[in-house]
Order: structure tokens, then sequence, then C-alpha cells
């Protein structure tokens, strides 16, 4: 079977190198020829929207996935017209605009933060004064890693945040006083079988994701979590790898996006449980059985951000596993990760900070 993946990047990468043992080929759409897939598959060079380059990919393999969301849903549904394209569409196009996914949480029961689209500034001001002042501006489309997005602390930051953000379609969300971020990362077959990994807990700075922890043990709060994939999955008949990212508040979670897609929080999962994301996300999509999503001890997962400091630090870390991109440094760019496992959450910990007082990470 030949798996055909729109997006090159280091999730693409992670997901072939899952798929090789079972025995999967891989090839990859990205405008970028030396992007982190092209050292484990074929690229075909296009941007996400060249409907030939597209077709071409289509043509060559046997199911469609993508490693990114900001896959033009026009330039997609030709290709689901051509071959199985997986998650569906109507999920994909649902993350991609933060407006219609919020709407979508709110129509499904699913907490989510207080919010109102801005297409003026008279908007964002009858906004703010709505659902109250602090809060965040996002734009809509397109925003990721914290880029897009604005937090309004005062009355006097609606002027620039308008500023810095107003040219396109925007939304404006209540600030939430969170306790902690998690992320719950769901799996459904073609079969309909679904499994669900344990909660990570995140740590973000600046928008970008630092570090996560899993299994985040908290009966209650990963039931209310599975409920609300459960919901996601129905509504799109899902199938691949859901991932929900929430904000915890005196024990509710408030969920503050999805991606339809593997996800950088459960990257643990390569050596942290029985079986990875992103060997699942492909049984999903080509409906074989799941396999199990138990997590092994205890992990911790660490991103380089701008710069991957020496292997030989690193691998000294006890319990450590590396993994480089490949990918040139630059600030704020992702460009590997270690997963730390342990037997015991107080080892997992003792490894981490060891990481994190390091400077390693
Ligand atoms: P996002 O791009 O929506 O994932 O936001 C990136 C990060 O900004 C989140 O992981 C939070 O740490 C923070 N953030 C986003 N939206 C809110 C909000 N409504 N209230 C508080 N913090 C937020």
């Amino acid at each position: 079977m030949r798996i055909g993946i729109v997006g090159a990047g280091q999730l693409g990468r992670m997901l072939a190198l899952a798929g090789y043992p079972l025995g999967l080929r891989f090839v990859f759409l990205d405008r970028s020829e030396d992007a982190p897939g092209a050292q484990v598959g074929r690229i075909i060079p296009g941007a996400f929207d060249d409907a030939e380059r597209l077709a071409e990919l289509a043509d060559c393999v046997d199911v469609v996935t993508f490693d990114v969301e900001n896959v033009p849903e026009t330039a997609v549904r030709n290709i689901a017209a051509r071959k199985p394209f997986l998650p569906p569409v109507e999920a994909l196009g649902a993350s991609q605009d933060r407006l219609t996914e919020k709407t979508l949480f709110s129509k499904l029961k699913i907490p989510t933060p207080p919010f109102a689209p801005v297409d003026s500034f008279e908007d964002l001001e009858r906004a703010a004064a709505k659902i109250d002042i602090p809060g965040v501006l996002k734009t809509r489309r397109l925003g990721y890693d914290g880029r897009g997005q604005y937090f309004v602390r005062k009355r006097s930051d609606l002027k620039i945040a308008w500023r810095t953000l107003g040219s396109v379609p925007l939304i404006y969300e209540g600030f939430v006083d969170f306790s902690r971020e998690v992320s719950l990362i769901g799996v459904r077959s073609t079969s309909g079988e679904t499994r669900f990994y344990p909660l990570s807990w995140n740590t973000h700075q600046a928008g970008i994701l630092r570090h996560s922890i899993a299994p985040y043990r908290n009966a209650p709060l990963q039931k209310q979590a599975e409920r609300h994939l459960t919901r996601l999955m129905k509504h799109f008949d899902y199938a691949g790898v859901l991932t929900v990212e929430f904000f915890v508040k005196r024990g509710r979670l408030i969920a503050n996006e999805m991606a339809p897609r593997v996800h950088n929080s459960g990257n643990w999962t390569i050596e942290g449980a029985e079986t990875s994301q992103f060997e699942n996300h492909l049984r999903a999509i080509l409906g074989l059985p799941l396999g199990s999503t138990r997590p092994i001890g205890h992990s911790a997962m660490v991103n380089f951000i701008g710069r991957i400091p020496s292997l030989r630090n690193i691998l000294q870390v006890p319990g450590v596993h590396f993994h480089s991109y490949g990918k040139e440094p630059r600030p704020n760019r992702k460009l590997g990760h270690c997963t730390i496992n342990a037997s015991s959450s107080a080892g997992r910990d003792r490894a981490l900070r060891q990481l994190l007082r390091q400077k390693l990470a």
C-alpha cells in the first residue's frame, strides 16, 4: 500500500517512519524538496493548492492524508473525488477557521471560551464590551504556534491589537485563567473502532509547545475529554487521529482548538505508548485493527526550538530518546524533540528537570 501525505514536515516524516515496518510506502507533496519528509520518501514538489500536483499525488497512492492544516478545502475535494482522503475534508475545513471550529464546539455542547467574530474595529469594541477584557484577538485562519494572536489586557490595547491583526477576518475570545493545558489524542478507524491515549499535560511559552508530560492521570478529566472527542468523531464520521487541546479551569475542560491529525503533544507515544499515534493513524485510515494506546511507564517530551543542543549532552540524560527533524535552525522553529521514558513519575520528573536545568531545551 502507498500512502500520500500532503505536507512533508516532521509529523509526516514520523508517520512514514512508523509505517515502514507495516510494509507501507510514502509519497509527499510539499513546496520544499528538502522538507523533513524528503529523508524518508519521495517528494512531489508543489504548493498545497496546486491542483495538478495534488492529482499527481492522488494517482500514485492508495490513500491520501495530511500533516498540516493549511491545505485549501477546495483543492482537497478534488483529491477526495479520486482517492480516499482521510481524516474527512469536513474536519479539515472546520479546523482551519477558529470561528467555524468554536461554533461547532458550541453546537456539540463542548465548552469553549466565549467568542465573537471581528471584521471591524467597531466589532472588536463590541466584542470586548460583551465578552470582557482580558481577551485574545486571533486571526480566524492560518494561526499556529502563537502566530496571529494578540492578548488584550486593557482597553487601550484594543487599538494596537486591531492595527496589528486587523487586515484579515478575526475572532475575539475571552481570556481563560486556566490552571493547566492538556490535550487528548483519540483515534478512530474507518471500521468505527475507537481508542484514546491518556491525557498529556502541555506547557506552552509564547504560544509554542515547550514540553508535555504523559500520562497525566486525572480520571474525571479523561472521561470528560473522551466524551468531547467522541462527539466530534461521530459528527464527522471520523477516521484517523484527532487531537483536541483543552484549558483546565476548576476541574472543567474548555476546548481551545482541534487538530484533525497527529499532534506534537503526542510525540511521546513513539516510545511511551504500546502503539504510537503515528502507527495508529495509519492503521485507522487503512481500516486495520488499532493498536493498544496503553502507556509504557512515565514519559515527558521536550521540543527543541530554534536550536538543538549537543547530541552528547542530550544522550547523557537517563531514558532519553532523541529525534532530529533535519531542519535548518531558525528562531522559533521546531527542530527536534526528545522523549524521556522512566519507570516512575519521580524518575521521569528528575530527568525532565535535568534537561530543563541544563538549558538543553
Ligand atoms: P492557540 O494558537 O489558540 O493554540 O494558542 C496558543 C496558546 O496561547 C495556548 O496554548 C494558550 O497558552 C494561549 N491561549 C490561547 N487562547 C487563549 C485564551 N482564550 N485564554 C488564555 N490563553 C489562551
